[in-house]
C-alpha cells in the first residue's frame, strides 16, 4: 500500500539501553501534514522516539514506516526526515547561507541548485536579507531560524524538533512558537515536535502524545487531553489540579482526609472500596463568603495568599486538612483577602476520579496544591 508522503508510523517500537527501556512498545500513527507532539518529562523518551525516526538508532522491537515503508536499516541521509535539535551549533565562521548550503555541499549537490534551494529555504523562515551574515551577528531567535533552515534545505516532508525553542527566553520562545506553527501550517508539512513544555505542546499540535516511563499515556488533541484526562498523570502533567488521595465510594470518592467526594465524571473505573485519586482543576473551585446551596461538595477555608496574573486571580486556601490551588478570572466581583474565611464549592461533573495507580507521580508534581 503506498501512502502519502510525510506519514509516519511506529508500531510496538521498543529501545532498551541495558536495563533502562527507554521506548516502551510505541504505537503511534501520524498523518501527513500534521502537527503532532511528544510531550513529557525529562527520560521518559521523547529523543530516542526522535532518534529512532531519523534513523541514529535502531529500535530493538517493533518496527517504524515512513511515507509508507519500513525504515528499518536506511541511513539518517536516505530517510525523507531531518532534525532539528536544541543546541543547533551553527558554523561561526560561515555566514548564514553557507551554513544553511553545507548539507547539500557534503552531498555534491550542483552549485546552482544549491544556491536556489538555499534562498528557498532562507525566504521560508524569513531570513534570505540575513544571508551574508555570521552566527555571532544575530539574535538566538533569528539562528534558531537559520537551524530550521538548515532542515528545510533538504526538502524532507517530515521535520522532526527536539525541544528546539528550549533555549530561547520566555517572549521569543512564545513568538517562534507561533511562527513554526505558521511556517507549518503554509508548508503543509509533518511535524513531529518534542517539548516538555505543557503550554507550547498545547499551544501548537493537532495532536499530543504524552508520555512517561517510555510509553504512551494518551494521544489525543489539546482539548481532549484536558478535558478528559484519561489517567492521574495526564490530569496533573497538562493543566494543574489538585488531587486527594483516598477511597472510591458509589457516589464518588471520599478521600484521606475526610473530604466527601460527589463525583459523576469517573475516567477510570474504579471499583467501589479501591483507592482512588479524586483531581478538581484549580479553575472549577468557586469561592464564596457564605456556604452554597450549590454545588454538591463545598468546603470551609482560609484565605492563605492571593497573587494577580493579569487575566486571573490565583488563591492559595487552607481547609482543615490541605492547602487548595483556586483560581478565579480578574472578572469575577468577589474578591477576597488573606486570612478570610471562605467557602470553596465545585460541582460532582468538574471531579475527576481516578485508580491510585498514578499517586506516587501525581503527589510528588508541583501541581498538587
Ligand atoms: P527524554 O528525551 O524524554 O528526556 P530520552 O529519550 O533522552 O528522554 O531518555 C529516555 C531514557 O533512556 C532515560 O532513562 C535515559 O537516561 C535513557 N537513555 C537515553 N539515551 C541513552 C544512552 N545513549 N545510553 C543509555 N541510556 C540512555
Ligand atoms: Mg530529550
Amino acid at each position: 500500500m503506498t501512502q502519502e508522503r510525510g506519514s509516519v508510523e511506529l508500531v510496538n517500537v521498543t529501545k532498551r539501553y541495558g536495563d533502562v527501556v527507554a521506548v516502551d512498545s510505541i504505537n503511534l500513527s501520524v498523518q501527513a501534514g500534521e502537527f503532532l507532539s511528544l510531550l513529557g518529562p525529562s527520560g521518559c523518551g521523547k529523543t530516542t522516539t526522535l532518534r529512532m525516526l531519523a534513523g541514529f538508532e535502531q529500535p530493538d522491537g517493533g518496527f517504524i514506516k515512513i511515507n509508507g515503508q519500513e525504515v528499518q536499516g536506511v541511513p539518517p541521509y536516505k530517510r525523507d526526515v531531518n532534525t532539528v535539535f536544541q543546541h543547533y551549533a551553527l558554523f561561526p565562521h560561515m555566514t548564514v547561507a553557507e551554513n544553511v548550503a553545507y548539507g547539500l555541499r557534503q552531498k555534491g549537490v550542483a552549485k546552482d541548485e544549491i544556491a536556489t534551494r538555499v534562498m528557498e529555504a532562507l525566504d521560508m523562515v524569513q531570513m534570505s536579507k540575513l544571508a551574508e551574515r555570521k552566527p555571532r551577528q544575530m539574535s538566538g531567535g533569528q539562528q534558531q531560524r537559520v537551524a530550521v533552515a538548515r532542515a528545510l534545505v533538504n526538502r524532507p516532508s517530515i521535520l522532526l524538533l527536539d525541544e528546539p525553542l528550549g533555549a530561547l527566553d520566555r517572549k521569543l520562545r512564545e513568538e517562534m512558537q507561533i511562527e513554526l506553527k505558521l511556517l507549518q501550517s503554509r508548508l503543509g508539512i509533518t511535524f513531529i515536535f518534542v517539548t516538555h513544555d505543557q503550554e507550547e505542546a498545547m499551544s501548537m499540535s493537532d495532536r499530543i502524545a504524552i508520555m512517561l516511563d517510555g510509553h504512551i499515556e494518551q494521544l489525543a488533541d489539546p482539548e481532549t487531553v484536558y478535558e478528559h484526562p484519561k489517567t492521574a498523570f495526564v490530569a496533573g502533567f497538562v493543566g494543574r489540579n489538585n488531587f486527594w488521595q483516598g477511597t472510591a465510594t458509589a457516589t464518588g470518592s471520599q478521600a484521606d482526609d475526610g473530604t466527601i467526594f460527589v463525583a459523576t465524571r469517573p475516567e477510570e473505573n474504579v471499583p467501589t472500596g479501591e483507592p482512588a485519586l479524586s483531581a478538581v482543576r484549580p479553575e472549577c473551585i468557586n469561592l464564596s463568603a457564605n456556604r452554597p446551596e450549590k454545588p454538591e461538595n463545598a468546603v470551609e477555608a482560609t484565605v492563605a495568599s492571593v497573587s494577580h496574573f493579569g487575566d486571573v486571580l490565583q488563591y492559595v486556601v487552607r481547609t482543615a486538612h490541605r492547602d487548595l490551588l483556586v483560581l478565579v478570572p480578574r472578572t469575577n466581583p468577589a474578591r477576597f483577602a488573606v486570612d478570610d474565611r471562605v467557602w470553596s464549592s465545585w460541582s460532582a461533573e468538574d471531579v475527576y476520579l481516578f485508580s491510585a495507580r498514578q499517586a506516587d507521580v501525581v503527589m510528588a508534581s508541583p501541581a498538587h496544591g
